[in-house]
């Protein structure tokens, strides 16, 4: 918990129209507490009641919700120090880019002449692969500056907003977001200027957690992927699928699976049944955490053929 945090109140909160339709007619539909990070209050996903869209409302202001992204999240850390585990965690942060490779692989032909944008960055080991391994010229782009990285060498680092940066008149042909368009305060306007910056061909590859699968039927509002207050939508197929058309862009695959590791939001979730919002301590869950994937192994394996927990879609210039 971070003790800089306190209750969100009338000055810190704030009603969003709906990031696909813009309409302001919506209903409750469940709420989530900062399971990840034990801060007070209760936060609202409600459903648009246009477009069907579950979205966060009220939330946080773009101001109020920084603090929540301090230097314990997950996606930020730099480095661990949990003794012999380590090594663990270093294999499984490689092992998140490497399934990340084999997705991007499979649907953009990267060589030395390609440009990548990886938008929501983090601290930028998936472009430092990219880069070393097919030798595409690499730009992260994140809201926390982590640049300075010693593996981010040769690959350009950009800190704010995607829709603040300028850019000019250069194209990408793959652009990348890996868990970040569901913390995103201006989705559309972000697939917009993604959009727009797609080389002839070029190909948009989005990985978020999906709503309508068996994780969230399971935990319900202990479902990690509510990542309350942070995640301002909570995107079934459908919704991804309409979100991307009316930003001028159409799905040309769909896989019921991400990079990230659906074991994770499993594991995560049963924490979070237990813990009832009182915050995850890393350090404490790091064993059953190893021990529990060893255990599961066998299910898991087929993770990629059933819909647990992630979504990754494929998308191009509609
Ligand atoms: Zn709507």
């Amino acid at each position: 918990m971070n003790s800089h945090i306190s209750l969100p109140d009338a000055a810190t909160l704030e009603t969003p129209d709906c990031p696909i339709c813009e309409s302001r007619r919506n209903a409750a539909f469940i709420e989530g507490e900062d399971d990840l990070g034990g801060n007070p209050g209760r936060f609202t996903f409600v459903t648009c009641t246009d477009c069907g869209l579950v979205y966060q409302s009220p939330r946080l202001t773009i101001d109020a919700i920084k603090p929540y992204y301090d230097e314990e999240y997950i996606a930020h850390r730099k480095k661990s120090n949990w003794g012999v585990l380590t090594s663990f965690y270093e294999w499984a942060m490689g092992k998140l880019d490497r399934e990340k490779m084999a997705i991007v692989g499979k649907v953009a032909d990267l060589g030395p002449g390609a440009k990548v944008l990886d938008v929501g960055c983090g601290a930028g080991s998936f472009l430092a692969m990219v880069r070393s391994r097919t030798g595409a010229k690499c730009t992260g782009v994140d809201f926390e500056d982590m640049s300075g990285q010693p593996w981010l060498e040769g690959v350009e680092y950009r800190h704010g907003t995607l829709c603040a940066q300028d850019f000019g008149d250069e194209k990408f042909d793959l652009i990348t977001m890996w868990h970040f368009l569901e913390h995103d305060y201006e989705p559309r306007a972000t697939l917009e200027a993604c959009r727009n910056m797609l080389a002839p061909g070029g190909k948009l590859v989005i990985e978020v957690p999906r709503l309508d699968s068996l994780s969230f039927r399971i935990f319900g509002d202990r479902w990690p992927g509510l990542q309350a207050p942070q995640h301002t939508m909570l995107l079934d197929k459908a919704h991804l699928n309409t979100l991307l058309n009316v930003a001028g862009l159409r799905s040309t695959l769909h896989h019921s699976y991400g990079a990230f590791p659906a074991y994770f939001y499993f594991f995560l979730g049963s924490v979070f049944k237990v813990q009832k919002g009182k915050g995850l301590n890393f350090n404490s869950v790091i064993y059953p955490y190893f021990l529990g994937q060893v255990l599961t192994l066998p299910v898991f394996l087929f993770e990629k053929r059933l819909n647990l927990a992630m979504q990754t879609v494929v998308c191009e210039q509609a």
